[in-house]
């Protein structure tokens, strides 16, 4: 059961329509070079592409990234499909100039909304395959003090474009108390800084006790500790991969971009036309 993602878990009426439809879903990760993006994504879901290849072990697959990268792939679980749309980036450190290191990753985000923004002024309305960009995990390093300079840059250039969820990387180098303290200590930067990263839905007034802890202790974990090899994370909370993306927060993610950011490059676009 562990080995789930989750996003079969607790389908409500109100979703029954997408679960039989199914839902598509992209995914960005961002962040320092080497902080294991690459091979987080790989083990978490693009396992299938290296079918062939199964004589390489992951390490040796996964080559530096130097370009933006998307693949898709089809999952489902429990009758539940999923076409998962995975962004890959190059990190800082991979470029030559780190400077506006987050412009291409922006520039990636932007295009994204002016091909939806032309499909949906277009004839064909009803057939847009939306590839905007729901949510991006930001790795944040786990050998600095707290954020550096360039997240503080990168995360601020892109909130407003994205749903910024933050990820503390490489949590293995970490003891216990170590991923407390830099949790505590990321989370008061991200508030100092200004940094609007997604705010998880509140939980309704009528769920039962045990939902509403998890779902706070799901808050308090902000930056959620990753590891790439194995699983995903978080010691404490058992099926943390499942917590990462249960249904509602998929469909929230989806809506914050279309109804925040995606109205946002909307509106700007409206206007620049008219001026
Ligand atoms: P990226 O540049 O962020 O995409 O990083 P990669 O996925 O290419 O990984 C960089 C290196 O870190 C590789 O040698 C990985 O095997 C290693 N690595 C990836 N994830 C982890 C992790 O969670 N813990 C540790 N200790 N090493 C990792
Ligand atoms: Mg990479």
């Amino acid at each position: 059961d562990k080995e789930y993602v989750g996003f079969a878990t607790l389908p409500n009426q109100v979703h029954r329509k997408s679960v039989k439809k199914g839902f598509d879903f992209t995914l960005m990760v961002a962040g320092e070079s080497g902080l294991g993006k690459s091979t987080l994504v790989n083990s978490l879901f693009l396992t299938d592409l290296y079918k062939d290849r199964r004589l390489l072990n992951a390490e040796e697959r996964i080559t530096q990234t130097v370009e933006i990268t998307k693949h898709t792939v089809d999952i489902e679980e429990k009758g539940v499909k999923l076409k998962l749309t995975i962004v890959d980036t190059p990190g800082f450190g991979d470029a030559v100039n780190n400077t506006e290191c987050w412009k291409s990753v922006a520039d990636y985000i932007d295009q994204q909304f002016e091909q939806y923004f032309r499909d949906e002024s277009g004839l064909n309305r009803k057939n847009i395959q939306d590839n905007r960009v729901h949510c991006c995990l930001y790795f944040i390093s786990p050998f600095g003090h707290g954020l550096r300079p360039l997240d503080v840059e990168f995360m601020k250039a892109l909130h407003e474009k994205v749903n910024i969820v933050p990820v503390l990387a490489k949590a293995d180098t970490l003891t216990p108390m170590e991923v407390k303290r830099k949790k505590i200590k990321i989370r008061e930067e991200i508030e100092q800084y200004g940094i609007k990263i997604y705010q998880f839905p509140e939980c309704d007034s009528d769920e039962d006790e045990d939902f509403k802890q998890q779902d706070q202790e799901l808050k308090d974990s902000i930056p959620f500790a990753v590891i790439g090899s194995n699983t995903v994370v978080e010691a404490k909370g058992k099926r943390v991969r499942g917590r990462l993306y249960p249904w509602g927060i998929v469909e929230d993610l989806k809506d914050v971009t279309r109804e925040t950011h995606y109205e946002n490059y909307r509106a700007h676009c409206i206007q620049s036309m008219t001026r």
